[in-house]
């Protein structure tokens, strides 16, 4: 027996906006960042929540306000203070530019934040995604958002069929989010969609069941959502081979270098070494690096412990070496430090250093202390 279709209400439709928004007021997660109108704190849950879980950020919200309670007081810290807070959360550049637009607006702008999508777009790190989320939930401005969420619950309303990343179809999804939202309330229309699509329309088995707006949903009626969004294969990340030395000096203290402040994981401090050149053998890598870093030469013995991890574009497997000063003192642009163990919490590490360090740690707990 043939199944009669449901009748789909179509695109746009006022409607869309009032019963998206009847199911927000009635559902709306807590987070502690909902029901905020001041643009700071708006700004920063915005900036902490893209490539983090909600779980996973609010901690963080709440550390980063209990220090930085205002605007003012990120413009005034070091950037060492904001990347040791930040540690854990990764994508770096988020806090670096975080601080950066604290000085800016603050030097620039008197303290006050530029209240229109168009001109929060020209300061630092803020895209028209998050340019439209503060305008839209701090000012009431009548900008849509589009990030992934949403993305995906408009791809499957519609039922398109195009790989989204192309930028005619991204076109589209901007007008069509415009098209739907509501001019009343579009801070919380925002929200509502970003919201519809974590909890409801997720990635994998959307439980359109219990959706609000599945009467509008082509690719629900058509048992397509789970092909929406069409996206791109992904190309398998390559692997990057870096060494790190574990050297001491005299009274046990261990050598750590700053990063550069632009580049990958930038501002962060992390054990001496580098990424291994083509054919380098990570003993080679780390005589070269060390020369480079800080003018000294060393002797590698053995190793100590390794890690792997996956970053954005590449995929790195590090070991550690226990090392030995042959010649030379640290020296040169790099900042480097002698650091003891009970100054080590005080430094911002990348996930794969702070690895390392608990392994050191576990294997050899006088790690600091014999030498
Ligand atoms: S009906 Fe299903 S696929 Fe359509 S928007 Fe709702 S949850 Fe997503």
């Amino acid at each position: 027996m043939n199944r009669k279709k449901p009748k789909i209400r179509s695109l746009p439709d006022p409607a869309f906006a009032s019963i998206l928004l009847a199911w927000f007021d009635h559902s709306a997660t807590e987070m502690p960042w909902r029901g905020q109108r001041d643009p700071y704190r708006v700004w920063l849950s915005e900036v902490m929540l893209q490539q983090t879980r909600i779980a996973a950020a609010e901690s963080y919200y709440r550390r980063f306000l209990e220090r930085f309670p205002t605007l003012q007081s990120l413009a005034e810290a070091s950037l060492d203070e904001v990347l040791k807070l930040w540690e854990g959360l990764g994508y770096y550049a988020r806090a670096r530019n975080l601080h950066r637009v604290a000085q800016l607006i603050v030097n620039e702008h008197n303290g006050q934040f530029p209240a229109s999508a168009e001109a929060l777009q020209t300061l630092p790190g803020i895209g028209r995604y998050t340019a439209a989320a503060i305008a839209s939930i701090a000012f009431g401005e009548a900008v849509a958002v589009l990030d992934g969420n949403v993305v995906r619950v408009l791809t499957r309303l519609m039922d398109i069929p195009d790989e989204v990343s192309q930028p005619a179809v991204m076109n589209r999804l901007w007008a069509v989010a415009s098209e739907l939202l509501s001019p009343k309330r579009p801070g919380d229309y925002n929200q509502a969609l970003m919201d519809l699509g974590r909890m409801i329309c997720t990635p994998r088995r959307p439980a359109c069941q219990h959706c609000p707006v599945r009467e509008f949903c082509l690719a629900a009626a058509n048992g397509t959502m789970e092909q929406r969004p069409v996206k791109k294969p992904k190309a398998p990340l390559p692997q990057v081979r870096a060494a790190a030395a574990v050297i001491r000096d005299q009274a046990g203290r261990l050598l750590l270098v700053q990063r550069p402040e632009h580049g990958l994981l930038g501002g962060l401090w992390m054990l001496p070494g580098g990424h291994c050149l083509p054919g380098e053998s990570y003993v080679e890598c780390l005589q070269r690096s060390l020369m480079e870093l800080v003018g000294i030469e060393i002797r590698a013995g053995k190793e100590m412990a390794a890690t792997s991890q996956t970053l954005a574009h590449f995929r790195l497997r590090l070991r550690a070496f226990a090392c030995e000063l042959v010649a030379g003192t640290p020296t040169g642009e790099t900042r480097w430090a002698w650091v003891s163990s009970t100054e080590l919490s005080r430094y911002s590490l990348g996930k794969a250093d702070r690895e390392i360090l608990e392994r050191l740690e576990q294997w050899q707990p006088r790690l600091f202390e014999e030498c």
